[in-house]
């Protein structure tokens, strides 16, 4: 990659005509912003965020319902090269993370780099020219190495409820929130009892005259240990980032110990178990809402959520929980399978993500012909969850098999921007124009997931899950220590790779 810098100080929102660049990436949350910085530390210029939204940001910029945050700490959820001594709390909000992330891509000088409004429509290979040819809302790109940090949970996964567009009033997913609307003294209905509802349903319960929180599956809900970060612990960590970097330490391996429980011996989960039921049995009295806010799994299968207020927020008079399943949305009302109908003002789709289709493999086409999405149809393989064979030059960040549920996302990032680092090294000292992972290490990298889901938690805990795919199959999450899956990314695993020379090199055709 060159390294003269001809972009503009700030974000643009078009792409100017014919332009090329060495590096294409798709997406700035924390994924491609964390690229972009990476890339500028190493002096590196020649590359393009292409992002559809108006700011960086991604999950953070886009989750702006009443009471969005994080649910790991902040100290361990932000990145390791760009600690936060200011964090609020111990568990930072939407507005702080997504501020966080705006000021670390300014202060890193990445924002020249964004193209906003650049929503990547088609991306083909083209194996004559070995480039990438990125088509956007914003204009085209050639690349000769494209990274699609599109995020896993980006993409609203809306319910197929029968009338549910002929509902009069206002439909909202918890990612796509309308802020201008008042829900003062509306019925509201919230469907889903995932991470997103159990943050929402405190925050409007008592704005609300009436809310029914509709639940397939009721969540385990563990205490959230929140609490403002004291003056004398901020100055500390601005005096000596050690300390900070010491409680970081701390709060990963507690953290990592779950894994244990989850992916090892899962008897080992039964005291955190324990703690749930005990949280759910002093907050909720009464008897048969206890029993229907029960789960019948093992925790952990799904992600175990935290909060002090969801149970007192169900348990209010104007709340209530609804399990007899959704029959037909009527313009002002909710039918459930039991007959009985709510009328209902605003209803908020708390449903997740579409994480085992997405939709950004449908836009990527690699060297046969073939969307990402098709050569995943029976089930996502990978290499190292980064890189797919056929697909030349892409690397993936936050692909398959690269989930976490019990610990930060962050730290799965770093681990894959190493690996996307030594291949972009690799391929400027070899001097490479085309790196492609193998069919086989493909096989064995399916082989490694399967073998060390079997027996865990996600899998025999006796739920369903979006980490499973309709086959069967983990194709969401890391099912180990993570420690593990930073080891396995260190480095570019280069026996697994096929790299063609640039044209005119003596090395030309060698592997
Ligand atoms: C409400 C919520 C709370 C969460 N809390 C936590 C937490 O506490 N701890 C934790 O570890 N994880 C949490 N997560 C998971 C979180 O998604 C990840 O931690 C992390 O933010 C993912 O970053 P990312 O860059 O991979 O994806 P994203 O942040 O989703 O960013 C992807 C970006 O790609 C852009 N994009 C997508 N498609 C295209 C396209 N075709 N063209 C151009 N741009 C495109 C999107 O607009 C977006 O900006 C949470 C997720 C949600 C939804």
């Amino acid at each position: 990659m060159t390294s003269t810098l001809s972009t503009p100080a700030t974000a643009s929102t078009q792409l100017s005509p014919g332009r090329e660049v060495g590096v294409a990436v798709i997406g700035s949350g924390f994924a491609g912003l964390g690229l972009a910085i990476r890339l500028r530390q190493q002096g590196q210029t020649d590359f393009v965020v292409l992002e559809r939204g108006d700011d960086v940001g991604g999950t953070w910029r886009d989750n702006t319902y009443p009471g969005a945050a994080c649910d790991v700490q902040s100290n361990l959820y932000s990145f390791s090269f760009a600690p936060n001594a200011d964090w609020p709390r111990t568990y930072s909000a939407q507005p702080e993370i997504q501020a966080y992330l705006r000021d670390t891509a300014e202060r890193f000088d990445v924002l020249r780099h964004c193209v906003f409004g650049a929503e990547v429509t088609d991306a083909r290979w083209d194996d004559a020219a070995r480039r990438w040819r990125v088509r956007t809302t914003a204009g085209e790109v050639s690349a000769r190495v494209l990274v699609s940090a599109a995020g896993s949970l980006a993409d609203p996964a809306l319910p197929d409820i029968p009338g549910l567009a002929t509902f009069a009033g206002e439909v909202m997913h918890s990612a796509r929130w309308n802020g201008d609307h008042d829900l003062t003294g509306e019925q509201v209905a919230v469907i889903g009892t995932g991470a997103s509802a159990i943050q929402i349903v405190p925050a409007i319960q008592p704005q609300v005259a009436g809310l029914a929180v509709y639940q397939r599956t009721p969540p385990w809900v563990v205490p959230r240990g929140d609490r403002p970060v004291k003056p004398s612990a901020r100055r500390m960590y601005r005096r000596f980032p050690a300390a900070q970097k010491a409680v970081r330490g701390a709060l990963y391996a507690g953290r990592e110990a779950l894994v244990v429980g989850m992916a090892k011996q899962r008897r080992l989960l039964k005291p955190v178990g324990r703690t749930a039921k005990a949280h759910l049995d002093r907050q909720v009295r009464d008897r048969q809402l206890r029993a229907a806010l029960t789960p019948d799994y093992t925790i952990g299968c799904k992600r175990i959520l935290i909060s002090n207020d969801y149970y007192p927020a169900v348990s209010a008079p104007n709340a209530e929980v609804v399990t007899a399943g959704i029959a037909e949305v009527r313009p002002h009302s909710i039918v459930t399978r039991d007959g009985v109908e709510r009328p209902t003002d605003t209803i908020v789709l708390a449903t997740g993500f579409a994480v085992t289709d997405p939709p950004i493999a449908h836009r990527i086409t690699g060297r046969e012909g073939r969307t990402l999405a098709e050569v995943w149809n029976e089930g996502m393989v990978t290499n190292r969850g980064c890189a797919v064979a056929g697909f030349p030059n892409l690397f993936l960040l936050v692909g398959p098999n690269v989930g976490v549920g019990h610990t930060s996302m962050v730290y799965m990032i770093e681990s894959q921007l190493n690996y996307v680092l030594d291949a972009l090294r690799t391929m400027a000292d070899e001097q490479l124009e085309v790196l492609e992972t193998t069919p086989q290490a493909q096989a064995a990298y399916r082989q490694l997931i399967a073998e060390r889901s079997t027996g865990t938690v996600w899998l025999a805990g006796g739920c369903g899950s979006w980490y499973i795919d309709r086959h069967g199959h983990n194709t969401t999450l890391w099912p180990d220590f993570t420690f593990r899956f930073r080891r396995l990314t260190r480095r570019l695993d280069r026996e697994n790779y096929v790299g063609t020379p640039a044209r005119g090199t003596r090395s030309e055709g060698a592997a």
